[in-house]
């Protein structure tokens, strides 16, 4: 997977997935420049299967398919994530309410 650069990432998340029984088995990471194209490299909460790619993604919520197990893993609130990421950054980051 490329570096993140956050300076021109639009969209960041990096967050635990959960299986049926609310385990926090799985990861993914996700980030986009162009809020078109997403990049993202997960663990498949279900079976542990780590795979990456890119995908263009329309309206939510998302969903990517695990090619192991072929369960998939809901990718919401990826905005909500992102905001985080930025707060973090502290003051020379974005503003969160431009995102
Ligand atoms: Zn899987």
């Amino acid at each position: 997977m490329q570096d993140i650069d956050y300076d021109k990432a639009e969209y960041v998340t990096n967050r635990e997935l959960e299986n049926d029984e609310g385990e926090k088995t799985g990861r993914v990471k996700m980030f986009s420049y162009d809020n078109e194209t997403f990049h993202y490299q997960l663990k498949c909460p279900y079976c542990g299967h780590q795979f990456e790619g890119s995908d263009e993604l329309g309206s939510r919520p998302w969903w990517i398919e695990c090619p192991e197990c072929t369960r998939s893993s809901n990718i919401n609130r990826i905005k909500d994530a992102a905001k985080k990421e930025v707060k973090k950054r502290g003051p020379d980051g974005v503003d969160p309410d431009d995102i």
